[in-house]
């Protein structure tokens, strides 16, 4: 069985830089903190997320659930992978982790630093333990 192209280490590198491109325009003017996502979905496509703050803070959203949203929006429900890239390779929040949780415990979190260097790679059910979910 041919190996597929976004398994293994290209394809996390190719996700990673999706991600950092992403971060570059991250709407931060109050915390200053980038982040980035790249979601994969089971077809193949990538879909990109930043965090976008506001001057009413809990009114911003993080990028994590600006990239999930946006794939559920254009009809996925099935993903293999995420990359987070921060200044520090930093794990996404509780709230983006029950978010993400909703479409499947088994996804890949990679976590990379903003030079795209990978710190870490674990999967959903490792970050979020005994999720509550529609089990
Ligand atoms: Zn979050």
């Amino acid at each position: 069985m041919p190996k597929k192209p976004e398994a293994g280490a290209e394809g996390r590198k190719e996700l990673v830089e999706k991600a950092r491109a992403a971060r570059a325009n991250a709407y931060v003017p109050y915390s200053r903190y980038r982040v980035g996502a790249a979601l994969r979905s089971t077809e193949g496509l990538i879909y990109t997320g930043a965090n976008v703050e506001n001057a009413s803070y809990p009114v911003g959203l993080c990028a994590e659930r600006v990239a999930l949203f946006s794939a559920v929006a254009a009809g996925e429900r099935k993903f293999l992978s995420i990359a987070v890239v921060t200044a520090d390779g930093a794990a996404p929040c509780g709230a983006c982790r029950q978010a993400l949780a909703e479409f499947g415990l088994g996804l890949e979190v990679i976590l990379a630093d903003e030079k795209g260097s990978i710190g870490r790679v674990i999967t959903l059910d490792k970050l979020l333990p005994m999720a509550f979910g529609e089990k």
